[in-house]
């Protein structure tokens, strides 16, 4: 959407606005943030606010630290827990650049622009609709998580049994709003579980609201006296959270997905789109599900995947094409975690998709059956792989790989791939309770 610099000035008068915090995300999609009097508005604007990018994770060296924010002004949203009397805050999401005025290639928003660019070369548009689970946990008097869930309510049950409806109503209000479209919340499978779904967007608008939906989520939890998490596999032996990716190319307004008359009505670009993806996945992962946590959400058994097979309906499958066709057809991707940085997840899915269309790749054939119930042989017999088991199988599937740097440029690439191996090495390298469990008095 457009919002025009009259329009926000506007608003700033009538709903008076004092404080304009400046967002955005580091290499992890940690929303950052530095706070400016509204009277420094113009500046802002002009792209004037500097700050020390060399204390950013991800970002630059500290002999070129300073970068500048653009913010964009599609993003302005006032905060309404902020509202007073006569005081309110609000926000931009902006994007990095350097002094010289170009965009900075360490700030992944910047990274996303550069997938829809390639995307709008060929006419082109990406719509995105994401849909990030989470989880409520009871909040000690220090506001810090504990281990108890909020609620055991179970999916698409209602109020009293689950209080966490009356915070997700709170959340469903603030996103409202803050400008964003809501379709439709729930309870989700495990006890304490929750999903808040908005309507799809374009790439960078879909990874904006992303980024704001896990913000206000934990702003408005926190006032409930509960912790939201978005960790991938908070709790062992329950369902984890996904971050399901549906995602299409518009071309001309029209869905480039859908063809009446092909098979399951779906176009050859959209079975191209699907090839790109499986061919990619392996070496993706590591940015849709970037935790040493993720791979212990992608296990048999919990909705989620861990095997690379497409189907028009199975859950079990790695991608899933909804019944829904004419404009609305897309595939969904079902590995993505929402401990992903959007940017990054929307870059590489995009980027695999457009890679199956360009070199006009051919889909393997839809398994329909549940792949969780098949033996091993009856997977090697249809040519089903594996996801990779941990992060660093991931990592070392995207140090190979060409997806990674075409997409991620170099920057972004390096960095990305020296942090996550040590984030293994530290994980590899402690002690765990398991081991202690196992262990310890056995041997
Ligand atoms: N929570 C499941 C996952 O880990 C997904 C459940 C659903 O289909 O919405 O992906
Ligand atoms: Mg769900
Ligand atoms: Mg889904």
């Amino acid at each position: 959407s457009t919002i025009t610099l009259e329009a926000i000035k506007e608003t700033i008068k009538t709903k008076s606005v004092e404080l304009l915090h400046l967002q955005f995300v580091d290499i992890e999609g940690i929303l950052k943030h530095v706070t400016v009097t509204a009277a420094q508005l113009e500046d802002v604007v002009e792209g004037k606010m500097m700050f020390d990018g060399s204390s950013i994770k991800g970002f630059s060296p500290i002999n070129k630290s300073d970068l500048y924010l653009i913010p964009d002004l599609s993003t302005f949203a006032v905060l309404p827990w902020s509202v007073e009397e006569g005081y309110a805050e609000a926000r931009f999401l902006c994007s990095a650049a350097n002094p010289d005025g170009s965009l900075f290639e360490g700030d992944t928003r910047n990274v996303l622009k550069k997938t829809v660019e390639r995307a709008a070369n060929k006419g082109y548009t990406i719509s995105v609709g994401p849909e990030l689970e989470f989880f409520l946990f009871k909040a000690d008097e220090n506001g810090n998580p504990t281990f108890e869930l909020g609620d055991n309510g179970g999916y698409f049950e209602p109020s009293p049994k689950d209080y966490g409806e009356r915070v997700r109503l709170e959340i469903y209000k603030a996103l409202k709003a803050m400008g964003l479209t809501i379709e439709a919340s729930h309870h989700e499978v495990a006890e304490g579980q929750h999903e808040i779904n908005f309507k799809y967007a374009d790439a960078l608008g879909a990874a904006d609201l992303a980024t704001t939906y896990k913000w206000v989520v934990k702003t408005i939890a926190n006032q409930f006296g509960l912790h939201a998490t978005f960790m991938p596999k908070p709790v062992f032996g329950i369902n984890g959270s996904g971050m399901h990716v549906n995602m299409s190319f518009f071309k001309d307004g029209e869905n480039l997905f859908f063809d009446e008359n092909g098979k399951h009505q779906l176009s050859e670009q959209a079975y191209q789109f699907i090839a790109g993806v499986i061919d990619n996945v392996k070496s993706f992962v590591a940015v849709t599900n970037p935790l040493v946590n993720s791979y212990k959400r992608l296990v048999p058994g919990y909705e989620a995947p861990c095997y690379i097979a497409w189907s028009p309906s199975n859950r079990s499958a790695l991608i899933r094409i909804p019944a829904k066709r004419g404009m609305a057809t897309r595939v969904e991707l079902r590995c993505p975690d929402p401990s992903a940085n959007p940017y990054l997840a929307f870059a590489v899915i995009a980027s695999a998709g457009l890679d199956g269309i360009e070199k006009k790749l051919t889909a393997p054939a839809s398994i329909d059956e549940d792949i969780f119930h098949m033996s091993e042989e009856e997977r090697f017999g249809l040519g089903i792989e594996n996801l990779p088991g941990s992060l660093e199988a991931a990592v070392a599937e995207l140090e190979n790989a060409e997806i990674g740097i075409k997409t991620l440029g170099k920057h972004v690439y390096g960095e990305y791939v020296a942090l996550k191996k040590a984030e293994w090495d530290s994980y590899r390298t402690a002690v765990h309770t398991w081991e202690l469990v196992n262990y310890q008095s056995k041997f």
